[in-house]
């Protein structure tokens, strides 16, 4: 049998692991920070009937451009943004894998503040980008200061913040993307914000969409995987300087959006109000696991996302596996004590705490 190690693999690719989080089937899983909630009857139904219309017309390939997505997504981030600042790919992590093609590479670095998403590292590796590692503070927390004098000292090509962030829940605040921006332009740096979870935060006012303007180097990711409820669909988006996404244009394969991606996801932005319906419920699950969690003395972390990081566990492996035995998944981020749980629908919240207070007992 051929092994990986017989083939003629990249070198920088050798050893390398995939992106893994586990996918088991279980009756309660908080594991991959999903919106736990499905869509709307009604939504369905009309991602239905559209996705039927592009079948009829399949044989074409799509709309290179995605005009119709673009035109929906800056109407739905508002704020004057227009198509021409917009683009999107299959998932974020295909955004962001645009913008590391275009803007990284061979004898090019990538910074961010660790621990934070751990697909950075990842993109970096694929696209032959160094990836620089800048630990995070006193509780994960960042200060305008502390970026500004990483990024200063080693001016990567790019620059990422996650905001909120994951897998810690961390907000960011903005004279931190403020002076982090201050710091990238001083070199001709890019600095991308991913808010991926920018819907759950406590003041959602609070996004670097507002401050794109005269901010050519500014790029802000989103995603519909979150509090979407469209993770299966794979679309993700950015708003950028129109020069931004003339730049991504290079990379990107032709065609990379399919007709039925773009149909269910035009059909999904024209529901986006019954699809956001949950996102309240979801940040009250989270402030309630928050203040439970605290009540059973656990170190808990502020967490502007829709899951919660929680430490003060003597053994995390052994306390994963028992709320796995009772059914529930959470996912172990790798920092030691920790653990981290996604905020789902009132009843599974009630199953992972319950499944928790009884692990904790043992
Ligand atoms: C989930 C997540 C994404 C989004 O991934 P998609 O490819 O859009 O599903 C991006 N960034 C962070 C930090 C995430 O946690």
């Amino acid at each position: 049998m051929t092994q990986l190690s017989d083939l003629p693999l990249r070198d920088d690719l050798v050893g390398r692991k995939p992106y893994g989080a586990p996918q088991l089937s279980v009756s309660v899983a908080l594991n991959v920070n999903e919106n736990t909630h499905r869509i709307p009857e009604e939504t369905a139904v009309d991602i239905i009937s559209r996705l039927a219309a592009a079948v009829l017309e399949v044989n074409r390939y799509p709309d290179r451009e995605f005009t119709g997505l673009r035109v929906a997504l800056a109407n739905y981030l508002q704020r004057g943004l227009t198509p021409e600042q917009i683009w999107a790919a299959n998932g974020s992590n295909e955004v962001l894998q645009h913008i590391f093609q275009a803007f990284g590479g061979p004898d090019r670095s990538a910074l961010s503040f660790t621990p934070t998403y751990s697909m950075y590292p990842l993109l970096a590796e694929g696209t032959g980008t160094n990836y620089i590692a800048v630990p995070r503070g006193n509780r994960f927390e960042l200060t305008a200061d502390s970026i500004s004098s990483a990024i200063l000292e080693h001016k990567p090509a790019i620059t990422i913040l996650c905001s909120p962030n994951n897998p810690t829940g961390t907000p960011l605040d903005l004279d931190c993307i403020l002076a982090a921006y201050e710091a990238v332009v001083s070199f001709n740096g890019i600095l991308v914000i991913d808010e991926a979870y920018a819907e759950f935060a406590h003041d959602t006012s609070i996004t670097a969409l507002n401050q794109l303007d005269g901010r050519p180097n500014l790029l802000v990711s989103r995603t519909m995987s979150k509090a979407f409820a469209f993770a299966g669909a794979r679309v993700g988006y950015l708003a950028a300087d129109p020069a931004v996404i003339d730049a991504l244009r290079l990379v990107r394969l032709p065609y990379h959006l399919s007709a039925f991606t773009q149909a269910a996801a035009e059909a999904a932005l024209a529901h986006s109000t019954a699809l956001l319906a949950n996102v309240d419920d979801i940040r009250a699950q989270r402030d309630r696991i928050v203040s439970e969690l605290r009540e059973l003395g656990l170190d808990v972390y502020e967490s502007d996302a829709n899951f919660v990081l929680f430490g003060g566990l003597e053994d995390n492996a052994k306390v994963w596996q028992q709320l796995l035995d009772q059914d529930v998944l959470v996912r172990d981020v790798g920092i030691p004590g920790t653990l981290r749980v996604t905020a789902g629908t009132a009843a599974e919240t009630t199953a992972f705490l319950n499944a928790l207070r009884v692990a904790l007992a043992k």
